[in-house]
């Protein structure tokens, strides 16, 4: 499966994958990011981890995976860990270790600064189950990205460009997005793309099951949108 995967990568993002490759034994200048969502992946969950990723920089976790498996990623490689959480993943309650990612970083509903990069978190899914954790109403999600925008407007004002990476778990609406009422995307993230233009958006959410077919990219004006599942080396200069 995971040869399938590079193969797929090659096809749709041929210099993602020079990335991938050359990526596992060099070193260049850029923020070199290892993405992870949604699909516990054997390769990233074994003793090879550190030799297969040793010049990470960070680690972005985009939802849906055991907790146990990102803590298990930044133990390894050393590296600090930004998350969001996906719709299946608990609601964070801090009384409640069991809630977060130990030594990570929730970024959900937060802006702040690595690697020279800023990053912004959105997590969750759209509603579609009442009782669901980490579900939101497209209009509930409007007013989380609001809430969002007065950050990324004082970043506009003390950095001078409001962010570089959105993580978010659900893809924007319309991109990589699907028709049932779990995979629909999310408009709140078109307009914080519309508005703040991230060099990035990273999500996961929808699964990739048409590798051959349909890409797992897309470029929005000025932002390009990855579909992180399961997993992706990202270089950003
Ligand atoms: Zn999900």
């Amino acid at each position: 499966m995971i040869l399938d995967f590079k193969k797929a990568l090659c096809g749709v993002f041929p210099s993602l994958a020079v990335s991938f490759f050359l990526g596992q034994n060099s070193r260049t200048m850029g923020v070199k990011i290892l993405a992870v969502s949604d699909q516990v992946v054997e390769r990233i969950y074994s003793s090879q981890l550190a030799q297969l990723y040793p010049d990470v920089d960070l680690i972005i976790g985009c939802g849906d995976l055991p907790y146990t498996y990102l803590e298990y990623i930044l133990t390894v490689l050393g590296k600090p860990l930004l998350y969001v959480p996906g719709n299946h993943d608990p609601d964070y309650v801090p009384a409640n270790p069991k809630t977060r990612v130990h030594g990570g970083t929730l970024l959900d509903d937060k802006t702040l600064r690595r690697n020279g990069l800023i990053f912004a978190g959105l997590g969750g899914s759209v509603l579609y189950r009442p009782d669901g954790a980490n579900q939101y109403t497209q209009f509930a999600m409007y007013l989380r990205a609001y809430n969002l925008a007065l950050k990324l407007i004082m970043n506009r004002i003390l950095y001078g460009r409001a962010l570089d990476v959105l993580v978010t778990h659900s893809p924007p609406a319309g991109i990589h997005d699907d028709d049932d009422p779990a995979h629909r995307g999310l408009h709140a993230i078109n307009w914080l793309m519309r508005w703040f233009k991230p060099r990035y958006v990273l999500h996961g959410h929808t699964h990739f099951y048409r590798q051959n077919l349909a890409p797992s990219h897309s470029q929005v004006g000025a932002t390009t949108v990855i579909n992180v599942y399961p997993y992706r080396l990202i270089e950003i200069e």
